[in-house]
Parts: structure tokens; C-alpha cells; sequence
């Protein structure tokens, strides 16, 4: 089975927009074991539209399309292929209907140009958008298979797993073997102490194969398992799981769709306990990571951006000789951060980052990417010193990233 990738989009085209589709269907079809006949984008024109579709048809079995299912008179995907196919339009009133709904509820007015997002070409089998209002669609056409999606990365990353994957495994097996997969998450090792550990294992299981996908400031470990055998294709997997478990366990924070902070977030409901941070060189990262995981009004208390010495004596009661004699960003600062925010909003941890994330800033003593994350539950209090060698933006992710980490070890009882 080949897959052939079609992108639409004047925003592409131009330069504006980075195709970020593609990879994303592409790594999609390969985990399922099919490959990818081409990949192509063009600007959002009748005829380069038709053109390209029938190039994808003529080399692959089925088309994935992206881009162009809006509302406005740029959006001219599905009236293209409708046309190059000779198929009429037909509205559909439940589509519709639902579209008019969101306005409703979103108190948004209703333009008739919004109709259209209720259009499908005759004969086409509507793909459900759960997370915006465009729906995609697919044709048959004879042994072969197009089908459409809105442009809109967040929206396709939803709808081709649900909505598309089922039907080509529906419609291609048979000369297809099984597939499933496991992802494995990492933190806090480098991407070749992690491949050399995984090689050392020496997983030689038929049908396994394991890629490494750096996600800064994470890897994702992917285990793949193909098969035609339904038992052997669980087993396999859960053995090189297990084996990969064994020898890394320490820096596996979550699996699958899993993040950080559902974990850590996890973790603190189940032990009903409640967070501050304060937060200086993170910018409020970590209140915006766990404040993405919902119900964290349970454990998440506040979190404070204290980022001048003045907000860190006024709002954290750090107290001023600390930062005078051991400065802002010392172990000292960052533990008076993480107590005074925990007595201040009596919660049973305080969390705490302070670091110079540059590019200016740095002395030979603290260079550029020094940053101490300090945590206390009261009794206990703990800090760590790191010095990372990245960027601006990146020092914060990963400093970020720490102090979830730091918590999620807390958590579970470990050294942190
Ligand atoms: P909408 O209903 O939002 O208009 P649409 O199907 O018309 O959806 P587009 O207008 O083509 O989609 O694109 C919507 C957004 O998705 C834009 O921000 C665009 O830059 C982005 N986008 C479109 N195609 C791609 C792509 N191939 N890769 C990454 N981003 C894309
Ligand atoms: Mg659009």
C-alpha cells in the first residue's frame, strides 16, 4: 500500500507556512507499516489542485489531503476536487446544523459563507472534526481512496487517528500485516546514552523495530511491532517494552499520549496534596504546563512570576541579605523562594526556579544557563544546580522541565 500526500495552501507555497502535514501523516502511514509514494504541496488554485491529485492517484493507493476546508473564498479544496471528479455538491443539514450550534454557544455571528463548510461532494463519507468546525471527507474512487482534511495541524492530528487509520486498515488488510506500537518516554539522558543502552539489550524479536525521536527536552523511545500473528504481535511488544523498562526505568516519566505534567498532576490527586511555585527564570512555564491538565484547580494553588530581587522580597519574603550576600541566583535565593511560597499560600509544596537564561548576565562563576530549582515540603527542602548550554527559550523548557521532574521524583519517593 502507498500513500501519496497532497498539501494545500498559498500560505505553504509562499514560504509563510512550514509543511508540518506531511511529516506528521507520513510518520502515521510508516508506523502502520505502508509507504509514502510522494509528498507535494500547491497554492490554493483549481487547476493546480486537480493536477496534483491526479499525479497522487496515478502513483499511490490512497491520497491524504490537507488545507483549504475553511469558510472563506480562499478555501476552495472541496469545490476542486468535487469538480475534478465530475461530482455535484450536496449539503449536509447535520453537519450544518451543528455548525450553526457552535455559533450559537459561541455567540458569533452567522455569516453564509459558513454553508460551505457544510458542503461534501456526492457519494463522500464525512470524517468527524472533534476539535474544530471543519469536517473532512473521503471518495473512493474504484480500489483507490482520497481523502480530505482541514489544514489545521491540532485539527488533523485528531481526525486521520480516528477517523481515517481505521478505514485504510479496513480497506487494505489482508495484504496487510497487523501493526501496534508503545512509546516510551525519557528524560534526563542524552539521545546516545539512551541508543546505546537500547542496542546493548540486543532486542531481536521478529517483526520489532525501535526508533528514537528526540522531542526536546524529551526522547521518545517508539517500539514497533509488525505481524501477521495477533498473539505474536502483542507479545513481541510487550516484551521489548518490558526489556527496555528494566534497563532505563529511572528516566521514564510517562508513556504514550502521557505528558509530565498529567503525570505529576496525577500523582498529586491521588496523594491530595497542594503546589505553589514561584518562578523567576521560567517566566510561569511550569504554572502554564500544569495548569494545562484539567481539574489542577485540585492541587495547583498559585504560581507567582517573581522575576525582579524587589518582587522576590516583596511577594516570596526572600529575605534581602540572602540575595545580597549569596545573589538571585543561588541555592540560597531559590530555597527562600520555594519556602516563602509555601507559607505565603499554605500549601503543602513549594516549588522554585531561579537562573540567568541570557544572553547577557553571566560571570565566569555563573555562566549563561545557570539555574537552580529548589523544592520543600516543609521538612524537607532540596535544590538542584544545573548549567544548561542552550538558548533562551530552550534553557526554559528544559529548566521547566526539570522542576516537573524533580516533582514527579518527589513524588514517588525518590532522590531528587
Ligand atoms: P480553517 O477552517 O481554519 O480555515 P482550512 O482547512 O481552511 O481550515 P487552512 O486555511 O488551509 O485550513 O489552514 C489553517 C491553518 O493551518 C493555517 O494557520 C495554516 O497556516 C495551517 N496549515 C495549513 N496547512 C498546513 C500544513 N500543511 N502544515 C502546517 N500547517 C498548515
Ligand atoms: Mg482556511
Amino acid at each position: 500500500m502507498k500513500v501519496g500526500i497532497l498539501t494545500i495552501g498559498n500560505e505553504l507555497t509562499s514560504g509563510m507556512t512550514q509543511d508540518t502535514n506531511s511529516s506528521f501523516i507520513a510518520r502515521e502511514m510508516k508506523t502502520e507499516g505502508w509507504g509514502i509514494a510522494a509528498m507535494m504541496s500547491v497554492g490554493d488554485s483549481e487547476s493546480s489542485i486537480a493536477k496534483g491529485l491526479d499525479y497522487m492517484l496515478e502513483i499511490s493507493d490512497a491520497v491524504v489531503v490537507t488545507g483549504g476546508l475553511g469558510p472563506t473564498s480562499d478555501d476552495i479544496t472541496t469545490a476542486s476536487i468535487a469538480k475534478a471528479f465530475g461530482l455535484n455538491l450536496y449539503t449536509d443539514k447535520v453537519v450544518l446544523e451543528r455548525i450553526k450550534e457552535r455559533f450559537e454557544k459561541r455567540h458569533l455571528k452567522w455569516t453564509d459563507n459558513n454553508i460551505k463548510q457544510a458542503k461534501f461532494p456526492e457519494g463522500a463519507e464525512i470524517i468527524e472534526n472533534p476539535v474544530g468546525s471543519a469536517c473532512g471527507f473521503f471518495l473512493e474512487r474504484g480500489e483507490k481512496i482520497v481523502a480530505v482534511f482541514p489544514g489545521v495541524p491540532g485539527e488533523i492530528k485528531r481526525m486521520l487517528p480516528e477517523g481515517l487509520l481505521p478505514v485504510l486498515k479496513w480497506k487494505f488488510k489482508g495484504s496487510e500485516k497487523g501493526t501496534t506500537r508503545k512509546t516510551i518516554k525519557l528524560f534526563g539522558l542524552t539521545e546516545s546514552t539512551i541508543d546505546e543502552a537500547v542496542a546493548q539489550l540486543d532486542i531481536d524479536l521478529p517483526g520489532i523495530s525501535i526508533g528514537f525521536y528526540p522531542r526536546f527536552p524529551e526522547i521518545h523511545v517508539v517500539i514497533t511491532s509488525v505481524n501477521k500473528d495477533r498473539y505474536a504481535l502483542k507479545e513481541n511488544l510487550e516484551i521489548a517494552e518490558m526489556r527496555i523498562n528494566e534497563r532505563l526505568e529511572k528516566n521514564i516519566f510517562a508513556r504514550d499520549h502521557e505528558t509530565m505534567e498529567d503525570v505529576v498532576a496525577g500523582y498529586l490527586k491521588d496523594k491530595k496534596l497542594t503546589l505553589s511555585i514561584a518562578e523567576s527564570c521560567t517566566g510561569g512555564l511550569i504554572a502554564d504546563r500544569l495548569t494545562n491538565v484539567p481539574g489542577s484547580s485540585d492541587f495547583f494553588e498559585r504560581g507567582i512570576v517573581a522575576y525582579s530581587n524587589p518582587s522576590k522580597i516583596a511577594l516570596l519574603d526572600v529575605p534581602h541579605s540572602t540575595i545580597a550576600q549569596k545573589g538571585t541566583v543561588s541555592e540560597e535565593t531559590a530555597i527562600a523562594m520555594a519556602e516563602g511560597i509555601r507559607k505565603i499560600s499554605e500549601t503543602d509544596i513549594g516549588l522554585s526556579t531561579t537562573g540567568i537564561t541570557g544572553p547577557a548576565g553571566g560571570t565566569p562563576q555563573k555562566p549563561v544557563g545557570t539555574v537552580y530549582i529548589a523544592l520543600t515540603d516543609g521538612q524537607m527542602k532540596a535544590c538542584r544546580k544545573f548549567i544548561f548550554g542552550w538558548n533562551r527559550r530552550r534553557i526554559k523548557e528544559i529548566s521547566t522541565q526539570w522542576a516537573l521532574e524533580m516533582l514527579r521524583r518527589y513524588l514517588i519517593g525518590r532522590d531528587i
